[in-house]
């Protein structure tokens, strides 16, 4: 029997999954989800290969109806496909470690309960990820589950990067600057030692443009700064989320246009970005096909907000080396990539359109002083690396 870790990502309306062998090479065994979870959930396993090991779809109102149903069904599918592998440990993502936990962690009770208690910081995610930690703590009881969380490659920002100007005690009260989509940038910080070792010792700006979206700026492989704040709605706008706005308009929403909290929610997380601003599609892929005139124009609002904050996030690190473009936005699409970098030479960059255009590793100019690269992450693989380290510790 050859021994395996889980890797478990419970999101709001879908679960992910991945497994991997539990040796050096973390060869993925494993890939798949359950989505659209409490409407019609529909389970998908791969194996290595890509070839289907488990496909379940429910009608509307069957099937696994909340998260503890559809992680016990996505479990027990993972557990059925694993056939001789022994899974000895399970790595899972969480949103929020707080102020205090800056790296990842084996869960006992006593973090379990530290978990719970940042629930009110993160009340969107944080649920989720304690179901999936109770989940896997029911299948597979007494193997080791370690916590990774999308803050901490950022808990080393400093103090200036990390408040706001709030009076003081609203700092030691946790309102702060915290940072999301970490997993994500420790990988890429990882995968640039490999790729580009003159950059991991560098100032570089990692974009990571997906549904969700942020960027960070790293020195030293370390994060300084990050366009995401107290929540994961600061910053660019994303698919549904707003991104930056004038705390003004909502006071003005709450006490004239007769918005409540829940209202607000639904408008800054659901109802805004991509989505709100071409009244058509949160996808990208969407709006690059549709090509009318709004479709345009909140393609346009995305990347002016990425070019603004690369100028800030470079005016933080002192200059810029390196610019990473990641996720699935920022893997997939030419035309945004070349849409920030163009006019930037006086950044320093200055982009090859034929290797951005083919989507190679180095998209920018041999001559170009910033090097611009284009890397896959893979938040899975950051979660199974650091699941090993503490299980071999
Ligand atoms: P999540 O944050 O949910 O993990 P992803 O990183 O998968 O999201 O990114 C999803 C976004 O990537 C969507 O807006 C999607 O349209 C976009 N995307 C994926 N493939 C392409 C493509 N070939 N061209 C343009 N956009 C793409």
């Amino acid at each position: 029997m050859t021994d395996a870790i889980l890797v478990v990502n419970a999101g709001s309306s879908s679960v992910k999954v991945e497994l991997f062998a539990a040796d050096d090479a973390l060869a993925s065994l494993l890939s798949g989800q359950i989505e659209a979870i409490g409407l019609a959930p529909r389970l998908h396993l791969r194996d290595a290969a890509g070839a289907t090991v488990a496909d379940e779809a429910w009608p509307q109102g069957e099937g696994p109806r909340d998260h503890r149903a559809a992680l016990a069904a996505i479990g027990a599918a993972v557990a059925r496909a694993a056939g001789q592998r022994r899974i000895v440990a399970v790595g899972h993502r969480v949103v929020h470690g707080g102020a205090a936990l800056a790296a990842p962690v084996v869960i006992d009770p006593a973090i379990r309960a530290e978990l719970a208690a940042l629930t009110p910081l993160a009340p969107l995610h944080q649920p989720h990820n304690l179901a999936g930690i109770d989940a896997m703590a029911d299948l597979h009881p007494g193997v080791m589950q370690v916590a990774c969380f999308d803050t901490a490659f950022h808990r080393g920002h400093p103090r200036v990067a990390d408040t706001f100007a709030l009076p003081r005690a609203f700092y030691q009260r946790g309102i702060r600057r915290y940072g999301f989509h970490g997993l994500s940038y420790a990988y890429i910080a990882m995968r640039l030692a490999a790729v580009a070792p003159a950059l991991a010792g560098g100032r570089v700006v990692v974009a990571h443009l997906g549904n969700g979206a942020s960027m960070c700026a790293i020195r030293d492989g370390r994060s300084i700064d990050s366009t995401m704040g107290f929540t994961a709605l600061d910053g660019l706008p994303m698919g549904t989320r707003s991104g930056q706005i004038d705390p003004g308009v909502l006071l003005h929403l709450l006490t004239t246009e007769g918005y409540d909290a829940a209202a607000l929610t639904r408008l800054l997380y659901h109802d805004s970005g991509l989505k709100g601003l071409s009244g058509l599609s949160s996808d990208m892929r969407a709006l690059e096909q549709a090509r009318t005139a709004e479709a345009t124009e909140a393609i346009g609002y995305f990347v002016y907000r990425i070019r603004k904050e690369l100028g800030a996030l470079a005016a933080a690190l002192g200059g810029l080396d390196g610019l990473v473009f990641t996720a699935g936005i920022g893997e997939n699409s030419a035309a945004v990539r070349a849409a920030v970098c163009t006019g930037m030479d006086w950044l320093g960059i200055a982009l090859d359109d034929q290797a951005n255009a083919r989507g190679e590793t180095v998209i920018s100019a041999p001559g170009s002083r910033v090097q611009v690269l284009r890397l896959p992450t893979d938040e899975e693989r950051m979660i199974a690396i650091e699941t090993l380290r503490l299980l071999l510790r």
